[in-house]
């Protein structure tokens, strides 16, 4: 490790029942910044044996009942504590998630990070609200019902916000009485096992919080793991469903949040302005590489030629840079296979027949091995081609002209995935409209990408089920029993 070592990340080890250890498996894996696409560090890929260890380290601390049994208000005093740490140590964490995932730092440092931390503030507060009730039931009975933890919860998360999607499992996990096992994506595991040094810092029981790090594999084991209770993934919609088969077998509670190819609609009567910058965030921010991309952009064709024109504008200025710069907005992609599969997808898009406006380029950056690619709008796109279908996953926009809102709805319907999607419109009346006829677990009027700890977040059709952030979330983490009381004489 080089300059980063001050940063003091364990590289190489497994974070197990709150010490560090060396993975029995003997392997490890380099992490790539992908900005320069040189190695940063070692990590430790660990093995069935690792994998079983950690398991068996949650299931005792949870059998042991030093975390479900501990008071809830002594609890959340844990998790706030775990909050205010993350912002305590901000700058590092950012640092680590820009030269690992390549995100701009301005994004790490001020939305990424305090949003982790806000996350364990907002579930510290549920803590004591996770009640059960008392049940009006017939007869001389007394019933009530006690809302417990289900276990011990695995946390497989992906690249594209390493430590906030995490978070999204951890924190509610661990505030619900749950232990739990993080496995970070192979190409993005730093600021996770950061997370881990600065909780071995606090009072949390070993083997509450334990992360493994490797490859897909590694988070397969915990999927077969008889001693796992509960797979909280989020990833590929092809990943969810081999997850599910897998378990099946041992019939694991199972959350999937999964890919998306959302529609962003921007009606004639739009504030053009506004529509324009939700049209860009919504498909550039972090280039593209979130899950509810806005990357099917519906725009009614009395203002599409004005639409285009100012969102080709923007995207031409809209340079990418060093992602340690904070003036940087766009990054490097994650990795070198995300840059090759966004590739492949420009071609497929000039094969289709669509028209390439702008973009669909690589700059030449820094020491060229970075993984840098320019903002690409592809327009007159049609619904059916795959670069409208497939998740891309990057910086890559298509425009699909619409007669009007009913064309709008059933394109924007026509698809497999429904996760999120946007409208964009000055009346009142349309925006409701859409708002109950698309069909995505979010739709945002006016507005693209908003995220709140409190507003529940998760997918329709194969874009997963199940439901991440407030209150909602907890209802995943939680298993309710019913207990029954005799009080006839
Ligand atoms: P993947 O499905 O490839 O991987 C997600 C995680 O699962 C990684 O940790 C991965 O490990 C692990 N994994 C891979 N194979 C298996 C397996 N067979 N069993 C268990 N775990 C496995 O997704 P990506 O990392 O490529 O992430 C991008 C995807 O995530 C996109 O489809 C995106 O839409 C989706 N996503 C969804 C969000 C949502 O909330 N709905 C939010 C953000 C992203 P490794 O990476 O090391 O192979």
């Amino acid at each position: 490790m080089t300059e980063e070592a001050k940063f003091q990340v364990k590289p190489g080890k497994l974070f197990i029942n709150g010490e560090w250890r060396e993975p029995l498996s003997g392997e490890s894996f380099q992490s790539i910044n992908p900005a320069t696409g040189e190695p940063i560090t070692d990590i430790a890929l660990a093995g069935d044996e690792d994998v079983d260890q950690a398991v068996r380290a949650a299931r005792q601390a949870f059998e042991s009942g030093k975390w479900r049994q501990l008071s809830a208000a002594d609890r959340g005093k844990i998790l706030w504590r775990i909050g205010d740490l993350v912002m305590q140590y901000a700058d590092e964490l950012a640092y680590l998630e820009t030269i690992d995932a390549g995100k701009p730092i301005t994004e790490s440092r001020y939305v990424d990070i305090p949003m982790v931390a806000e996350l364990f503030h907002y579930y510290a507060g549920w803590t004591t609200k996770i009640q059960g009730e008392t049940i009006p039931v017939s007869g001389p009975f007394f019933n009530y019902t006690l809302r417990e933890p289900v276990g011990v919860v695995a946390a497989i998360t992906p690249w594209n916000f390493p430590l906030l999607l995490a978070c999204w499992k951890i924190a509610p996990a661990l505030a619900a009485g749950n232990t739990v096992i993080a496995k970070p994506a192979e190409e993005t595991s730093l600021s996770l096992l950061r997370l881990a040094e600065l909780i071995q810092e606090i009072d949390l029981p070993p083997g509450v919080f334990n992360v493994v790090t490797g490859p897909g594999r590694v988070g397969a084991a915990l999927v077969r793991h008889p001693g796992v209770d509960k797979i909280a993934f989020t990833g590929e919609t092809t990943t969810g469903q081999q997850i599910m088969r897998e378990a099946a077998a041992t019939l694991k509670k199972v959350t999937l949040e999964l890919g998306g190819k959302s529609p962003n609609i921007v009606l004639a009567d739009a504030d053009l302005d506004q529509a324009t910058r939700g049209a860009f965030i919504g498909i550039f921010y972090n280039n593209g590489q979130v899950c509810t991309a806005g990357s099917r952009l519906f725009v009614e064709q009395a203002i599409h030629d004005q639409l285009l024109e100012r969102l080709t504008a923007r995207a031409q200025k809209a340079q990418p840079g060093d992602p340690l710069n904070p003036k940087t907005r766009l990054g490097p992609l994650a990795s070198q296979a995300q840059l090759e599969k966004v590739m492949r997808y420009v071609e497929i898009g000039r094969r289709e027949g669509a028209i390439l406006v702008t973009g669909g380029d690589r700059p030449s950056l820094g020491n060229g091995k970075g993984f840098y690619f320019n903002p690409t709008i592809f327009d007159r796109v049609d619904n059916k081609m795959k670069i409208a279908q497939d998740e891309i996953f990057g910086p890559v926009l298509s425009v699909i002209p619409v007669r009007d809102l009913d064309e709008a709805i059933e394109k924007a319907n026509d698809t497999i995935y429904g996760l999120a999607a946007g409208v964009w419109t000055r009346d009142i009346k349309k925006a409701h409209r859409l708002a109950r006829e698309l069909k995505a677990g979010t739709v945002w009027i006016n507005t693209y990408n908003r995220y709140d700890v409190a507003s529940p977040f998760g997918g329709y059709k194969k874009s997963g089920f199940g439901r991440e952030l407030g209150m909602h979330a907890l209802e995943y983490y939680t298993q309710v029993k019913s207990v029954w009381v005799d009080l006839s004489e």
